[in-house]
Order: structure tokens, then C-alpha cells, then sequence
């Protein structure tokens, strides 16, 4: 249900609203707009009744919630959301440029690709320290040795840093190492994963699963948001089809369906979506285009020679020629790509390993 309350109401009013929801046994998300005050309420359907909720004093107005995702759909929170990391905004006219290798392999080869890609203008270094693989014996990644480096890395360059989180029990450790978790298509529906990183305070990129619709991901969204984390950032990365000259198929119609049903921002990944470099730049431009809240690119100083993910990484020459692209077209689409805020260390030097 949504409950809309009565123009400008007084604290009072929405402290007392809330506690007679809490009353009836039903969890209220408060949403205080410029213009409305909204408070979704979620529970078990037999007691979500309109009418208890009506005779509340400084409610006008409760509609029930038609579709199975609640806290992520557009009817509960109608502005885009913006989620900030550390000076980088993230939906809401502001794009998220992420970057990096597909796994942390090394300080120095994370350190060469971190500053290429800054430079070039990414916002967001990405590299993974689990790494979910087909097979059990491909390079599995580096674990709690690869956070430390991606922690480093990202202070060294003055970048939030994003990383994979497979499973519910390693939730607390990526947390102390990383800014923002990604939560990979392979685990889109590992429901205790989702519960778990839905009790941190750190944002969720949340890829589609290969097989999952639009709603099943937003479903997934709405497992998170249900434990009390709203910073939920959709990534689509391409589903499996019948074509098989790409890894995947990007479903770029995702985006603007996401952005019809649903606040949370949507990023697209074109560097899983078609495993091919030489199809990424178009794609992520078409993303762009398409109204996106950002792009993740996998990039690699020597792809022959990367654990994971080589054949898809584009050069740090080609990711600077396709980052000078995303300008543009951000310029037109008037949206923003943000420098993060987070100091360098004093005193260091930052240099990549080439130069
Ligand atoms: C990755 O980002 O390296 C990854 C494994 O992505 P996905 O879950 O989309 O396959
Ligand atoms: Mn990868």
C-alpha cells in the first residue's frame, strides 16, 4: 500500500501515522518529497486493509500497490533516486563510469589500470576478489589478499571501489574493503545473499540475472530494499538468447522499462552483455542514449595475458577513446559524470606501473 498523507503535515502527524501502522503489525517506509509526504507500507496482505489505514488522523489517500515489487516500484518513490559514494552521484542525471579488471590479479596491474582509467575519466574502479567462474578450476581470485589491494588502489587513486560479494558469509569482510558490492548475475536470486547485504549501509549494484526478467530482477531489488537498504543500483548485462555470436544479448529495452517501473538507477554492463571489445563501444553508447545511469566496462592493460575475462577487456587506449564518446553523448543527454571526492594521500606518489 501507499499511504499519502495530507499536505505539510506536522512531525507530529507523521510520527503518529507511522506508530499506527507499526500498531497493525505492518512495516512503514517513510518517503518525504518537496511536495508529498508518502509512506509505503508492506506486510502480510491479509493485513493490509484500506480502511484501519484511512481512519488514521492526516491520511488522505491510501492505494494499494498493484505489482509484486513494492519498495522498488515507481508508485512509492515517483523522483529518481541519487545515490552518492563518496562525491560520486549515481542516478538522477549523474552517471556512474566504472572501470577496471574483471578480477584484482596484482597490486601493480591494478595500480597501471586504476590510473589509466582515471585518467581517461572513470569515477568508479571496479576489480574482483571472488570471482564466480564456470569452472571450478579457473582462476578463482585473489580473496581477502585481492580486497586489501582494490582498498589500497582505490585510496591511491582517489577512487570508491566496487567488488563482487558471493555469499551471505562473506558479506562482513567485503564490507570492510569495498564502497560499493556487486551482487553478480549467477547470484541475482541467491535470496540469503540479497537479505544480507540489505542490513549494510553500503550501496548494491545488483546485476541481472541471465535468465531473469525485468521483474524477476526487480523482485530481487525488492529483497534488499525490504531490509532496510534503499541504495540499490540495477546493472543489465545481457540475458541468454538463442544468438550466439555474443556472449549474451543486451536488452537495452530494459532501461527505459526499468525506468518506467521502478526509481532505482540502471547502469548497463556491455562488456558481459557481448563478451566482444569490439561491439562494447557501440553498446555502452546505445546505453548512454537510452537514458542509463552509467557504464561498467572490464579493462585490462594485457587482456591475453588476464586470469578472467580477457577476450571482453578493452585496452586502457581503447576505454580513453570510448570514455571521450560517453562525454559527449552525457553532455547531450545533460547528464553529469562526477569526480570522486576522497582525498590521496599526502606525500605518495601516484604512478602506474608503466610510467
Ligand atoms: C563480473 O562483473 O566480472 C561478472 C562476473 O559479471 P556477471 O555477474 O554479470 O557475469
Ligand atoms: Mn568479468
Amino acid at each position: 500500500m501507499i499511504i499519502v498523507l495530507k499536505p505539510h503535515p506536522t512531525p507530529e502527524v507523521v510520527r503518529h501515522v507511522l506508530e499506527r501502522i507499526e500498531a497493525l503489525g505492518l512495516t512503514p517506509h517513510l518517503s518525504q518529497g518537496v511536495a508529498r509526504t508518502i509512506i509505503g507500507v508492506i506486510g502480510d496482505e491479509e493485513k493490509l486493509q484500506v480502511q484501519p489505514l484511512l481512519a488514521i488522523p492526516g491520511v488522505e489517500q491510501v492505494v494499494p500497490i498493484l505489482k509484486p515489487f513494492k519498495l522498488a516500484s515507481r508508485e512509492f518513490h515517483r523522483d529518481d533516486l541519487t545515490i552518492e559514494v563518496k562525491g560520486v552521484k549515481i542516478g538522477g542525471g549523474h552517471l556512474a563510469m566504472i572501470a577496471g579488471p574483471c578480477a584484482i590479479e596484482s597490486e601493480p596491474l591494478l595500480m597501471e589500470v586504476a590510473g589509466q582509467v582515471k585518467e581517461a575519466g572513470a569515477n568508479i574502479l571496479r576489480g574482483g576478489a571472488f570471482k564466480p567462474r564456470t569452472s571450478p578450476y579457473s582462476f578463482q581470485g585473489l580473496g581477502e589478499d585481492g580486497l586489501k589491494i582494490l582498498q589500497a588502489v582505490g585510496v591511491q587513486f582517489g577512487m570508491p571501489v566496487l567488488t563482487e560479494v558471493m555469499d551471505p558469509r562473506q558479506v562482513e569482510q567485503v564490507e570492510r574493503y569495498a564502497d560499493i558490492f556487486q551482487v553478480g548475475a549467477r547470484n541475482m536470486q541467491n535470496f540469503d545473499l540479497l537479505k544480507e547485504v540489505g542490513k549494510t549501509r553500503l550501496p548494491v549494484l545488483l546485476k541481472r540475472g541471465m535468465s531473469a526478467t525485468v521483474k524477476d530482477l526487480l523482485m530481487s531489488a525488492e529483497y534488499i530494499l525490504a531490509q532496510g537498504n534503499r541504495r540499490v543500483i540495477l546493472c543489465e548485462r545481457g540475458i541468454r538468447t538463442f544468438e550466439d555470436s555474443t556472449r549474451n544479448t543486451l536488452d537495452l529495452s530494459s532501461v527505459p522499462n526499468v525506468k518506467g517501473l521502478s526509481h532505482l538507477p540502471i547502469i548497463v554492463d556491455p562488456s558481459h552483455a557481448t563478451g566482444r571489445p569490439d561491439l562494447i563501444p557501440a553498446m555502452a553508447r546505445a546505453a548512454i542514449a537510452a537514458g542509463c545511469d552509467g557504464v561498467h566496462v572490464e579493462v585490462h592493460s594485457c587482456p591475453e595475458k588476464a586470469l578472467s575475462d580477457g577476450p571482453q577487456a578493452l585496452l586502457p587506449e581503447q576505454y580513453t577513446r570510448l570514455m571521450d564518446s560517453l562525454r559527449q553523448l552525457a553532455e547531450l543527454m545533460d547528464k553529469t559524470i562526477d569526480v570522486p571526492e576522497i582525498d590521496v594521500p599526502e606525500g605518495e606518489t601516484v604512478s602506474c606501473a608503466r610510467c
